[in-house]
């Protein structure tokens, strides 16, 4: 993209005219800079209201940032909160193999109808039905400007089709974030997760300073901690997670296109060093 006439080098006096106050965080925290263009007829500097405009913005000097995301983290890490905030701002589907498997089961595609009739007699969905449907998904318009794979690839052999698939598509390379946090605090983080008996709402006991013993806050109705979220399980969860993901992670870093986020801090820090991430990519 060529920088257009009228574009201004901007610091932080100019962060007023980021409307979205998730916009402001991500730019004051990312350290990121930004910069504003006047329109034709329009004497006023355009003020930017949302962070897919940002970095619509960003793109002119981060030379074609990459939407196309596959985000990896252990349970705990905060991946799915990212996935959210990322897919709401860039408008990009945030695409997680459980929902695509979902979706098409109720569209009763044929590869939905395939892995009802196998899920029915209680039997996984092999890769080459879920690599199909996730082919599909990546061609169709809904992928266009970029998404985020979130949960996909797991395996070696997945990454080698989604490979594949990008080429076969023409679908630029991805950038692979992976978000870390120390094993300590996604232990502290999960085993004071609690849900809601009543409504299944999911509270964090540190951040919502509760305990086991006090009502749901939506519903007042009892909390309890599942088997998961137990101190015990957690380290297993994670040491099966390691383990399954290393070969995938060797498979992105052998290809110079891993990048790790500390996933430590409020949910605008982690996006801004996503972003940064995304820009080095
Ligand atoms: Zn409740």
């Amino acid at each position: 993209m060529e920088p257009r006439t009228g574009v201004q080098w901007s610091g932080p006096q100019n962060r007023k005219y980021l409307a979205s106050p998730l916009a402001r965080r991500i730019v004051d925290q990312s350290g990121l800079r930004f910069n504003f263009a006047k329109s034709r007829g329009n004497p006023d500097w355009r003020p930017v209201v949302r962070s897919e405009q940002v970095v619509y913005q960003l793109g002119l000097t981060l030379k074609g940032i990459s939407m196309n995301i596959i985000l990896f983290g252990a349970p705990g890490v905060g991946k799915g909160t990212q996935a959210k905030v990322l897919a709401q701002e860039f408008s990009i589907p945030h695409i997680s193999t459980g929902d695509v498997l979902r979706e098409a089961i109720k569209n009763q595609t044929p590869l939905g109808l395939q892995a009802k009739t196998l899920m029915d007699r209680g039997m996984l969905v092999p890769d080459d039905i879920m690599i199909g449907l996730i082919r599909d998904l990546l061609g169709s318009d809904r992928c266009k400007t970029g998404f985020i794979l979130d949960g996909f690839p797991r395996t070696a052999a997945q990454a080698a089709a989604l490979d594949g698939i990008f080429a076969e598509l023409h679908i630029a390379a991805p950038s692979v974030i992976n978000i870390e946090v120390e094993e300590t605090e996604i232990i502290n983080r999960l085993s004071q997760r609690y849900v809601c008996k009543n409504c299944g709402a999911i509270t964090n006991g540190e951040v919502d300073h509760i305990t086991l013993k006090d009502p749901c806050q939506k519903c007042g109705g009892v909390l309890y901690q599942r088997d998961d979220d137990k101190a015990e399980t957690v380290k297993k969860r994670l040491d099966v997670y390691h383990d399954s993901t290393a070969p995938v992670k060797a498979h992105y870093e052998s290809k110079g296109i891993l990048r790790t986020v500390n996933g430590s801090g409020t949910v605008e820090e982690i996006t801004g060093r996503v972003l940064t991430a995304l820009k080095r990519a």
